[in-house]
């Protein structure tokens, strides 16, 4: 990972409100680096950091990369973006309370996350503790398990 990050931030319906309350908190930090969404929530963050460069007379023009809507396929954007090494963190406001129709995407998201060992944030306290960390400013380089084995297998 370069000093300069890619974080993805996803958040299901009933956490965005969380997600663009602490991306107006982190604005600052989050600016820094390189952004990428699943539809709905790109559009939520982007709104959010324009409104607030705009308040602090900022006027430099912030993109941030905008997939498909996370049940038409941007979860699975995200994994296959993790999966190619492209994606350095990864927050994830996802609902503990309501079932999705694309449960199955969270879970493998979830799961391509920790096979690629990237950082994870779940909930506000974990994203605050990730987005204040000083490996946010450095170079980090994060250690993969050996699936060479795993590659090679003999098939029966
Ligand atoms: P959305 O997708 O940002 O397009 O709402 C998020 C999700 O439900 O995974």
């Amino acid at each position: 990972m370069e000093k300069i990050k890619t974080i993805a931030l996803v958040a299901h319906d009933n956490r965005k409100k969380d997600l663009i309350e602490w991306v107006e908190w982190n604005y600052h930090v989050l600016i820094n680096h390189s952004l990428i969404c699943t539809g709905t929530t790109g559009k939520m963050v982007e709104d959010a950091l324009h409104a607030k460069l705009k308040k602090e007379g900022k006027d430099f023009e912030f993109t941030i990369t905008k997939l498909k809507s996370g049940p038409l396929g941007g979860d699975q954007q995200i994994g296959a973006l993790i999966a190619e090494g492209k994606i350095d963190c990864l927050i994830f406001f996802w609902d503990p309370m309501e079932p999705h129709p694309h449960d199955v995407d969270v879970k493998a998201l979830l799961r391509i996350a920790v096979v690629y060992n990237i950082p994870i944030a779940c909930n506000r306290s974990t994203a605050d503790f990730l987005i204040s960390s000083p490996l946010m400013e450095q170079e980090y380089q994060p250690i993969l398990n050996d699936y060479s084995e795993y590659v090679k297998r003999k098939i029966p």
